[in-house]
């Protein structure tokens, strides 16, 4: 599966500045593709995309049973990319 023209962007962002894939997994319960990044996202562009009117939702994990990550999401596709915190 392919990251959608969404999650695309981000994707494509984070790749120009040298941030790379650490993981992709497919089928969760919420998502059909999480894409997990090495580094941190570039969280200023993300939004900046939010205020274009870009459909996607910026979620962040604060449970500590699992990796602290911030991501963003996209309701129309039910992908999902995101990085540590
Ligand atoms: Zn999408």
């Amino acid at each position: 599966m392919v990251a959608c023209k969404h999650i695309k962007k981000i994707l494509m962002h984070e790749e120009a500045r040298g941030n790379k894939i650490k993981e992709m997994s497919e089928g969760w319960s919420k998502a059909n593709l999480v894409i997990d990044m090495e580094e941190s996202l570039d969280i200023d562009y993300a939004n900046s995309l939010i205020a274009l009117g870009e459909k996607l939702r910026y979620w962040e994990n604060n449970d500590t049973h699992y990796t602290l990550q911030k991501g963003y999401y996209c309701d129309e596709c039910k992908q999902s990319i995101a990085g540590p915190k």
